[in-house]
């Protein structure tokens, strides 16, 4: 007995050669790619391309699906090699779905389905891989189509809204400012967290959005303690990478800079080192061009994923903000103290200053004073609160004064 699969098979980065190479280097990429997955077809097998750089592939009468994953990892791996275009070499990967006959699907369009929300799988689980379907898959489908569709409406229905979290100084123990973060409230009163919107929202676009209403709230509330003749703090704004690429976004915190009557070095974004910060020149330029109006950078969680000390060296990053994770065992474990040492010392050594975030207890905050990082921000001190609090908070520390 022998089964047949459907393969779907996406290219992970293909934007990427269109963009720099153009769409006629791009289709070079692509027929050449063809060639090499031909090659580790048989055949009896089919290969259609059904849109850009998405392909099907239909294996029949396979053995085992031992043999699937053989091909798939053949596939993964002829793909991932070096594509001479334009002189210039190339790199893509690919991400493939798999759904069996007739255990996963019976129609075409049923397998094609399933293939295809496996391939997502595939993508979501750090790429250059393959995924087989499986039913969770579609539970789990189901729960974030739910969510984008909740997200849509919450956007249009100022559901969102910004909480912040002060920032204090350790050398003169004032607030210094705040990073602002998005909370959701439901109608029905429920609050979503972040780490479970946020995610959708970039996968989705909806990113821009919440994005754009994070600049704008952070610039009116900077305004209004401008008027009040509060002295001025500093707001720190978390942006996506898919954000920070799209230079309709950039003109967007550009304008509003332009428009309000803060100064720009009112503004901190804070970006999250991730494997998509692959364009170090583009970065780093986009980051030049927002400086000029006096807008600073944080990297985020530091120390955790993939941290390369190249983004320090290319990019003109003016904090580094410690990952909790290591500041939350500096008492208890020797190794977290090492490392966040380590990092605070590369950090100084590289004129930056240092945010010690996640502060929960009082012999934390000591370490990070002892260890001379500038900032701290934690439960410890305060939690992130709405910006009314907020507001009173420096209204009282400006009047203490
Ligand atoms: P993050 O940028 O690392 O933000 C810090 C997170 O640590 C926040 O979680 C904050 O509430 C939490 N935190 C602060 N002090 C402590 C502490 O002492 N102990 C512990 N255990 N946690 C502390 P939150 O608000 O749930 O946000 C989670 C993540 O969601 C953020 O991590 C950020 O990556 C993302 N996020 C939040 N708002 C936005 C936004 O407007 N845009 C984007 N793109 N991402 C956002
Ligand atoms: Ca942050
Ligand atoms: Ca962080």
């Amino acid at each position: 007995d022998s089964m047949t699969a459907v393969l779907f098979l996406d290219l992970d980065n293909f934007k990427r050669v269109n963009d720099t190479e153009g769409h006629k280097g791009g289709d070079e990429l692509l027929i050449k790619m063809v060639e090499r997955i031909n090659h580790r077809l048989r055949e009896q097998d089919t290969l259609a391309r059904i849109g850009g750089d998405e392909f099907v592939i239909l294996v029949e009468l396979v053995k085992s699906k031992n043999n699937i994953e053989n091909l798939c990892e053949a596939l993964l791996e002829t793909i991932s090699k070096e594509f001479i275009i334009n002189g210039r070499p190339q790199y893509v990967s690919s991400s493939i779905g798999i759904a069996l006959y007739p255990q996963d699907g019976i129609t075409p369009d049923s397998l094609l389905s399933n293939a295809d929300m496996a391939m997502y799988d595939a993508k979501n689980n750090g790429k250059n891989a393959y995924r087989f379907y499986h039913r969770k898959l579609e539970a789990h489908a189901r729960e974030q189509m739910d969510i984008e569709r909740e997200l849509r409406k919450a956007i249009n229905n100022q559901e969102l809204e910004i909480y912040l979290q002060p920032k204090i100084g350790l050398d003169c123990n004032q607030i210094l400012g705040a990073e602002v973060l998005m909370r959701w409230f439901t109608a029905s009163g429920e609050s979503i967290p972040p780490d479970l919107f946020i995610p959708i929202a970039e996968s989705t676009g909806l990113i821009k959005k919440i994005g754009e209403f994070a600049i704008s709230s952070a610039i009116s509330l900077l305004e209004q303690w401008q008027l009040e003749g509060i002295a001025p703090l500093k707001l720190a704004v978390n942006l996506s990478i898919i954000e920070f690429q799209d230079e309709h976004f950039i003109d967007y915190i550009i304008e509003s800079i332009s428009n309000s009557s803060i100064s720009g070095d009112q503004l901190i974004i804070e970006l999250t080192e991730s494997i998509f910060m692959e364009n170090k020149e583009k970065m780093s330029k986009t980051m030049h061009k927002l400086k000029h109006y006096g807008v600073a950078f944080a990297l985020d969680d530091f120390g955790k994923g993939y941290s390369s000390f190249s983004y320090l060296q290319l990019l003109p990053i003016d904090y580094l903000k410690i990952d909790k994770s290591f500041l939350q065992n500096v008492i208890t474990d020797e190794q977290s103290a090492a490392i966040a040492k380590c990092i605070i010392d590369i950090g100084h050594n590289l004129d930056l200053a240092i945010i010690a975030e996640g502060i929960e207890d009082q012999e934390t905050l000591d370490y990070v004073s002892k260890t001379h990082c500038e900032m701290a921000q934690g439960f410890f001190m305060y939690r992130p609160m709405p910006s009314d609090s907020f507001t009173k908070l420096i209204r009282k520390n400006s009047h203490a004064k």
